[in-house]
């Protein structure tokens, strides 16, 4: 808002309440309210991150390491806290990973910003340096980057499994890994460019609660959590002619809104007549069209159900409309919406296989489309962490297909890329060039935290890692596990060079967009501490969240 206001009005006539805050003080007070954002998720970066327990006012709860997830619970209502949490949100939209280190870079620029800003360098000046440094590096990004393609599972799977390590997904991770690659593969297309195209509308994800993770399986077209409407009904097929229906098999509306006037047990009888006959008739369309299956998004009368049993036909009602959406891709099926227009056409042939718990369809199309992913949990919270783990992994997987490009990982790739900035940094004159150089620290304050995060010395680490990588080891990054420098591509640390690409620009373009702001104008209380040096919450930002940062 105070972006806004501050350009070209003459004059404010500001309420009794309003506040205003200017230049440095002004800076302050958004730099440490962005760092504080930064700082609550710091913790959960990398394989030895911690977890968040976020609890709703309504008390429901969740445990995550996501970073996009965690600051969208958070309730932020802090303006420029905001901003921080829409870099996690473009992060996850754009990338499906790498949200919680384009948020802690972002921290870090600002937190640098704030050091050159207090040797009273221009705003101006640093902003143009981090545009310039932000450039280079997403060039250098593309130049480090090896090219990978799709039918390489080895290298998806690492960066599956990367993606995934320090996740809920953790422990089945090899197993898990390897179905997201599968699932990737069985909906990927080849474009007429030679391009790879990931059609993830052929991929669905059914989670189910009750058995270990490691269960969980990759199923060729799609899982349908539903029961047969009435019992008598065959389950099994093993090809059968299936109806995608979204119209009710049930009287029609305008009949039982009409009142009726029954004068007499005859006419009652009449009217009865009349409503079985047409819940017959329905049913007759559906018979006459050679059916054998109806999955329909509405209702089922009783009396249908039990005419559709008598004539053998399998239907399931009130259907999500998700899954008969995918169940048209998976069969090649039109959705029919309404009855009287149904023809043979309007079929398609499929098989159905009933699942052993007798809680699942499994239904298959002829030249089979799509794919599911069944996903299981010991309890709710483990799949729901489950989940957002392998979506994770999914959307890495599909954007290393059709992008065709990785990384090494473990903070190798920002190690390389500071290096490369420091030298860089050198053609660029005036105050810009400290911005670059401080650039360059912020983007290795992914390996220091990951270094942090798993209690080994940041410090002396990082100094192996410069070392490594001025001696040419562009892949030398962190083992967490073995506390030593590694070759993260042996070690198979890969990540996506998409996702860093996207990370640096917009914790880039969030760092400038803090800094342009020199004037904030409130019509209410700006109750806050300004200029914190801890990075804790700013006052009164976090709505009930208040004390996370850096407490966990
Ligand atoms: P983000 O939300 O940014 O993806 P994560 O918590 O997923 O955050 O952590 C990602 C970071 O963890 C990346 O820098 C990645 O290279 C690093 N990482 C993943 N696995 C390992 C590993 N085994 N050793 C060291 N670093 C790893
Ligand atoms: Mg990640």
């Amino acid at each position: 808002m105070s972006q806004r206001m501050q350009q070209g009005q003459p004059m404010i006539i500001m309420g009794e309440d309003a506040q205003r805050v200017q230049d440095k003080d002004a800076q302050e007070y958004n730099i440490s309210a962005a760092r504080g954002v930064a700082e609550s998720v710091r913790s959960t970066l990398g394989p030895k991150g911690m977890d968040k327990m976020l609890v709703t006012s309504t008390g429901d709860v969740t445990i995550t390491n996501d970073g996009v997830t965690i600051l969208q619970e958070m309730d932020i209502d802090n303006p420029t806290a905001e901003m921080v949490v829409e870099v996690a949100e473009t992060q996850e939209d754009e990338a499906g990973d790498g949200t919680t280190s384009a948020v802690a870079i972002a921290g870090e620029l600002l937190k640098n910003a704030q050091d050159l800003l207090e040797q009273d360098i221009h705003p101006t000046a640093v902003i143009k340096g981090f545009n310039l440094a932000s450039e280079y590096a997403r060039e250098q990004v593309d130049e480090v980057a090896t090219r990978v393609d799709p039918d390489d599972t080895e290298t998806l799977r690492n960066v599956a499994e990367t993606s995934m390590t320090g996740k809920g997904a953790e422990l089945d991770k090899e197993t898990l890994a390897d179905l997201v690659v599968r699932a990737i593969q069985g909906v990927t297309v080849e474009a007429d460019d030679g391009s790879h195209v990931v059609d993830l509308a052929n991929l669905n994800i059914e989670t189910r609660t009750g058995r270990a993770a490691g269960e969980s399986r990759l199923l060729s077209g799609a899982a349908i959590d539903k029961d047969p409407v009435h019992e008598d009904m065959p389950t099994d097929f093993e090809s059968a002619n299936v109806l995608l229906l979204n119209d009710p098999i049930e009287v029609e509306e305008a009949d039982v809104d009409t009142s009726v006037n029954v004068d007499s047990p005859d006419q009652l009888q009449k009217f009865l007549d009349q409503e079985e006959e047409q819940l017959r008739e329905k049913v007759d369309q559906i018979v006459d069209s050679g059916a054998d299956v109806v999955f329909c998004q509405k209702g089922i009368d009783d009396l249908a159900q039990h005419y559709l049993a008598k004539e053998g036909i399998l239907a399931v009602r009130r259907t999500k409309k998700s899954d008969l959406t995918f169940l048209k891709n998976v069969l090649g099926a039109p959705i029919v919406t309404d009855l009287d227009s149904l023809t043979a056409d309007d079929l398609a042939v499929g098989s159905i296989e009933r699942d052993d718990d007798e809680e699942l369809f499994y239904v298959e199309g002829e030249d089979a489309h799509g794919v599911t992913l069944l996903l299981y949990g010991t309890t709710e919270h483990v799949v729901d962490e489950l989940e957002r783990g392998i979506q994770d992994a999914i959307d890495v997987v599909s954007t290393t297909v059709s992008d065709g490009r990785t990384l090494p990982g473990g903070g190798a790739v920002e190690v390389e890329i500071a290096r490369r900035l420091r030298d860089y940094a050198d053609s660029v004159s005036g105050r810009e060039q400290l911005a670059v150089e401080a650039f360059a620290d912020s983007l290795e304050l992914i390996p220091r935290v990951l270094a942090e995060n798993a209690g080994l010395d940041a410090i002396d680490l990082l100094v192996d890692l410069r070392a490594a990588h001025e001696a040419g080891d562009r892949n030398a990054g962190l083992d967490v596990f073995a506390d030593e420098v590694v070759d993260t591509a042996d070690a198979g640390v890969v990540e996506t060079a998409h996702a860093k690409e996207q990370a640096i620009s917009s914790a880039a373009e969030a760092a400038n967009l803090v800094l342009k702001i020199d004037d904030i104008i409130s019509a209410g209380d700006l109750s806050t501490s300004g200029g914190d040096d801890e990075g804790g919450a700013p006052g009164g930002g976090m709505g009930g969240m208040g004390g996370m940062g850096g407490a966990m």
